[in-house]
């Protein structure tokens, strides 16, 4: 068996960034940074600007609170208490429940079901939601824990959440997602003028780079996992988030057969759509309508789809316009139009590229 958790597109800050050493004159060059583990996964924030330090502390006192209530594994987070009691009142310590379950049911029944976090009694029987080790589920394990999958039958009238009897919901999905968009609404307050936030794979490329040109954010080559600098491509980012799902970066292996995280809401097994990553991209603005959250939500529903419902969802799209990088696992990395100036084909990957109109 073996675990990896590695941290996709976490090297951007690598490419983009240099330690600083002594005071610049200039506030928005002056950079502070912070690194910590959240949200099951390695943070690292780096923030420019005379408020640097206020929107740092925000920031990641933001994620903190974030996770205490919306982590599954902590007892008392609201989460928990939702799954425990299958009704909560969101209030005090849960403030961003409601939000986070209103855009879940929204990309529920926009995917026709391919993003469910209401999939979580199956997560956990694969044994993703920590604990109890991992396990291959049995047919009809799985076919009896799909039966309370619906993520359309989590009501919320007024301040008050139930789930269906049996149900329980996992925001793993869209949580690092929300968490970016909540990150970008202290450095608009902050006037931040650049940062970069990397939540395990979830990139928020704020502003640019001190230099003047756009950040550099790498897209981890899903066949060279381990390999951290190993990118397949690099996207030249300004005010954007970009969200990256694969199967490498959290699985496990039996009997010669590996078993990752995502899991297809139609089958209960691990989703297996020909795709090996998917990176989601859009901008910052519109910040009502939680890009970052999309993003999130998004990389995780193409994963299940695959390319071609992925390609089909994105043209037929009318809501906050959004771009993707796919790597297919026949070699290729498939981008769409809005990105063909801006992402970079790693020439050594040894991947072709496609442009998508
Ligand atoms: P990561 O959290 O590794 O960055 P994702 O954003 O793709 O990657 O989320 C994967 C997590 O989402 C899983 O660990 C699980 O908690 C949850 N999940 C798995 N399958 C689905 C699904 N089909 N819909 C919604 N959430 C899912
Ligand atoms: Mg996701």
């Amino acid at each position: 068996m073996r675990y990896l958790r590695s941290i996709a597109l976490s090297l951007a800050l690598a490419l983009g960034l240099t330690a600083c050493s002594g005071t610049p004159a200039d506030p928005d060059t002056a950079e502070e940074h912070v690194q910590f583990l959240a949200m099951d996964t390695a943070m690292t924030l780096s923030v420019y600007g005379e408020r640097r330090s206020a929107a740092l502390q925000a920031a990641e006192h933001q994620i903190q609170d974030l996770e205490a209530q919306l982590s599954r594994t902590e007892p008392d987070s609201a989460v928990s208490r939702l799954n425990e009691a299958g009704t909560l009142e969101a209030g005090e310590r849960a403030e961003d429940l409601l939000p986070l379950l209103e855009a879940a049911e929204r990309y529920c029944r926009e995917t026709g079901g391919a993003f469910d976090i209401t999939v979580a009694p199956v997560v956990a029987a694969w044994g993703f939601a920590g604990g109890n080790g991992y396990h291959v589920p049995s047919p009809a394990e799985l076919e009896s824990l799909l039966e309370r999958v619906d993520g359309t039958a989590v009501k919320i009238e007024g301040r008050t959440v139930t789930l269906s009897p049996g149900q329980s919901v996992d925001l793993g999905g869209i949580a690092k997602g929300y968490a970016a968009d909540k990150l970008a609404n202290i450095f608009r307050e902050c006037e931040t003028p650049r940062a970069m936030a990397s939540l395990g794979g979830n990139v928020l490329a704020w502003g640019n780079r001190p230099d003047g040109m756009p950040w550099r954010v790498g897209v981890q080559d899903p066949a060279r996992p381990g390999d951290q600098g190993s990118f397949a491509g690099i996207l030249n980012l300004e005010n954007a988030f970009a969200v990256t799902s694969g199967g490498y970066q959290r699985y496990f292996e039996q009997d010669g057969k590996r078993y990752h995280h995502i899991i297809d809401p139609a089958t209960g097994y691990p989703a297996s759509s020909g795709l090996t990553s998917v990176t989601v991209v859009a901008g910052c603005a519109g910040e009502q309508d939680l890009p970052g959250t999309m993003c999130d939500a998004l990389s995780t529903t193409f994963f299940v789809l695959g390319e071609a419902l992925a390609l089909d969802f994105w043209s037929a799209w009318t809501g906050v316009p959004f771009d993707l990088v796919l790597i297919t696992e026949d070699g290729r990395v498939v981008i769409t139009e809005g990105l063909a100036e801006s992402f970079t084909l790693d020439e050594g990957s040894g991947y072709t590229l496609e442009i998508v109109s």
